[in-house]
């Protein structure tokens, strides 16, 4: 028999918040982002259970598209880091990938080679990627006048501090690319990333690009993804393998870190950081059992971390433990661990087997 730490991925939550997303994309589409693995939740089951909803995946690299793909899906697939080699240009005609080019030495190799359908990215302030405003009229005449009406979908943006509702930051990046791009009204406009779609009367164009929110994590600065009216996709659980009292004055887990103030029950939780469960995750963090909430003690190990049993006390070996999910959301064992949902979800290793409900 297997341990029983598995990450139950909800997948009719998958799609309750691929429509949210959608509601709040107003006039725009919104493609489904799905890189890194449908951040932990496994690409395939992601891509798959929404793929008679959505019209567009996204994701980093052709690796992912590539996966896509061979789960049988047929949407297109945007690739945000464009192509990292000439080679991968003739991959995109031939399965419909739709690179975001963000540089002259892309730009080359499509001058030489194959023309798939693809995208412009325009660097309005992240300063990752992307040619700058005011390059673009030079980039798009170097590109041919055949490109705007064939092989040149549109401009693709991203926001730096969406996330923010206090920052002008997004404001300010809207009309730079809205005006960088006004010269060619009849290509498509991309931008916004899950915070986006919470900024009252921003722009979302024709394609919105959500993905945190998809997957019910919080987009938002001092929010969790419930508090959004998300459903927390993944519940990450593992069973209580061991209890005991641990008497006042005594210790538990490395570092002797946590030392009991007066005679306490505790459990063992078969999961650590080499399940991808956060080593910085300290003292306090929540965690449930039978829908009470419990506190972390002291140090997460790698295959083990210890949970104070006096908020359930009828907590009984072999129960399962949720570390997060429809209890504790994500975003609050984040906060604890001083990151984010994102790394957490995209965090979980291999050794956790992701089971569909
Ligand atoms: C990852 C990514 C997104 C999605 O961002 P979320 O914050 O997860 O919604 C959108 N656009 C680009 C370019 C990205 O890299």
């Amino acid at each position: 028999m297997p341990r029983s730490t598995v990450a139950r991925v909800d997948l009719e939550a998958l799609r309750h918040n691929f429509r949210l997303a959608q509601s709040r994309a107003g006039g725009a589409r919104a493609m489904a982002v799905v890189k890194a693995d449908g951040y932990g939740h496994g690409i395939v089951n992601v891509a798959r259970a929404l793929a008679s909803e959505v019209e567009k995946f996204a994701v980093a690299c052709i690796e992912e598209a590539l996966a896509i793909r061979s789960a049988g899906l047929e949407q297109p697939v945007v690739l945000l880091q464009g192509v990292h080699t000439p080679d991968d240009l003739r991959d995109c005609v031939q399965r419909g990938f739709e690179p975001v080019m963000h540089c002259h030495g892309q730009l080359d190799w499509l001058a030489a080679g194959p023309n798939p359908r693809f995208w412009l990215k325009v660097n309005s302030g992240m300063n990752r990627l992307g040619f700058r405003p005011e390059e673009l009229d030079s980039v798009v005449a170097a590109l041919g006048p055949s490109a705007t009406t064939g092989p040149l979908l549109g401009f693709v943006t991203h926001f730096a501090c969406a996330d923010d509702l206090t920052s002008d930051m997004t404001d300010h990046q809207t009309r730079l690319f809205e005006n960088a791009t006004a010269a060619w009204p009849a290509l498509m406009r991309s931008v916004g990333n899950s915070a986006a779609h919470f900024r009252p009367g921003q722009p979302l164009y024709d394609w919105s690009r959500p993905g945190i929110m998809l997957y019910g994590a919080s987009p938002m600065i001092g929010k969790t993804g419930p508090e959004l009216g998300l459903q927390p996709v993944m519940t990450l659980e593992a069973p209580l393998i061991s209890t005991r009292v641990v008497r006042a004055g005594e210790s538990v887990g490395y570092g002797a870190s946590w030392v009991a103030q007066e005679d306490t029950r505790m459990g063992m939780v078969a999961i650590g950081y080499g399940d991808g469960y956060p080593r910085h995750a300290g003292t306090g963090t929540p965690a449930a059992i039978r829908g009470k909430r419990v506190r972390l003690l002291g140090r997460v190990s790698m295959d083990m971390l210890a949970v104070d049993l006096t908020g359930a006390p009828e907590a009984l070996e072999g129960d399962p433990v949720e570390l997060w999910g429809t209890t504790v959301s994500v975003d609050e064992v984040a906060s604890c661990a001083g990151t984010i949902g994102y790394e957490l979800l995209t965090g979980v290793t291999a050794r956790v087997p992701r089971v569909c409900e």
